[in-house]
């Protein structure tokens, strides 16, 4: 266990220390009354990118009127990231795996041409004349 957020005071915790260094709490790893969060657990998708259609999993921590405070991992719950809300959809798991798996075929096919347009590059000889 090294990397944590403390539920009492919500802060990042990544040392191997049994008392949090920002509340004192004592830390309970486990059982019925673990205190501590070690898994991170999404519950929106976040557009961080104009010009690209990647959504990352985030946690949203804080709502404003504008923008909301989001972490994308356990680590940017002490430095959360700022993001408009407007850009921050719910979480919808199938609509995302529909996504990413065509991204990663896109990317695939664009691999392959980059590979075929590749091989005609090399047929080219320098100019003599
Ligand atoms: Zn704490």
């Amino acid at each position: 266990m090294s990397e944590f957020i403390c539920n009492h005071c919500s802060n990042y915790i990544n040392t191997e220390e049994k008392i949090c260094p920002y509340c004192q709490s004592k830390f309970i790893f486990s059982g019925e009354n673990k205190n501590i969060t070690d898994e991170f657990i999404p519950n929106c998708l976040v557009h961080r990118y104009d010009g690209s259609d990647l959504l990352e999993k985030g946690r949203i921590l804080k709502e404003g009127k504008v923008n909301n405070k989001i972490a994308l991992k356990l680590k940017d719950f002490n430095h959360p990231i700022t993001v408009s809300k407007h850009k921050i959809y719910d979480l919808n798991p199938e609509i995302l795996a529909s996504i990413e798996a065509l991204r990663q075929e896109r990317k695939e096919v664009m691999e392959h041409y980059d590979f075929l347009i590749g091989e005609y590059w090399h047929q080219l000889d320098p100019f003599t004349h």
